[in-house]
């Protein structure tokens, strides 16, 4: 469904992507993984059309990524794509409800269409209970998974994520960790994570394993 081909991308002097190359499939968790400065947000940034490789090209659903004009792409981005990072980065004034309802309101979805898909998604997540309190009032485990039920509300195709349990125990990545793997399972949304955690990895459908810019499957 999304493939990045031979990326390069070098920020002055430093080589960020030496060549690398990824695929994911529908209904798919697709592992980035390796050292520090190896590549592997840039690598998701370029796949999720944030970062415009130097060179290769990143096709999703026929369509190449890398050709699109900037309108053409972050509309296509904000439709098929959604987006979770380290820190869940939830509006703090509002409740993780609100939270995760505010891109359909964005969208013009329907209150009652709305209404359902939140409360679907929070059951779904295992925050219903938490879902009225602001996100300063429950755990990081509990927020991220809201971060994770409002990157879903729009049912991207693509769900990309850098680090999404980079600041969760253990307990709480595992979490994060079945949403999205339920999310790929149930929805058929190909998922695209950076992790460093190999219990993480360990349980991705597809590893590649980032070194020096150049990635590895
Ligand atoms: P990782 O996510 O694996 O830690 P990154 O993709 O963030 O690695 O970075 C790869 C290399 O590119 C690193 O050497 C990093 O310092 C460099 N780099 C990444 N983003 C930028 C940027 N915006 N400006 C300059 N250098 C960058
Ligand atoms: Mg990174």
């Amino acid at each position: 469904m999304l493939s990045a081909e031979k990326l390069t991308l070098s920020f002055g002097k430093t080589v960020a992507l030496a060549g690398a190359s990824a695929t994911v499939h529908r209904g798919e968790v697709l592992a980035l993984v390796g050292p520090s400065g190896s590549g592997k947000s840039t690598m998701l940034y370029c796949m999720a059309g944030l970062l415009d490789p130097d060179g290769g090209k990143v096709e999703f659903d026929g369509r190449i990524l890398t050709k699109l004009n900037d309108d053409v792409r972050s509309d296509l981005r904000r439709r098929e794509f959604g987006f979770v990072f380290q820190f869940a980065e939830l509006v703090p004034e509002l409740s993780l409800r609100e939270n995760v309802s505010l891109p359909l309101e964005l969208n013009g979805v329907s209150r009652r269409e709305r209404e359902a898909r939140v409360d679907e998604l929070l059951d779904r997540l295992g925050i219903a209970e938490q879902a009225g309190r602001r996100p300063a009032k429950v755990s990081g485990g509990q927020a991220q998974r809201a971060a994770v039920a409002r990157a879903m509300a729009h049912r991207p195709r693509v769900l990309f994520a850098d680090e999404p349990t980079g600041a969760l125990d253990s307990q709480n990545g595992t979490l994060v960790l079945d949403a999205l793997l339920d999310l790929a399972a149930v929805d058929e949304t190909a998922v695209v994570l950076v992790t460093h955690d190999p219990e993480i990895s360990a349980r991705a459908h597809r590893v590649v394993q980032m070194r020096d810019g150049v990635a590895t499957s």
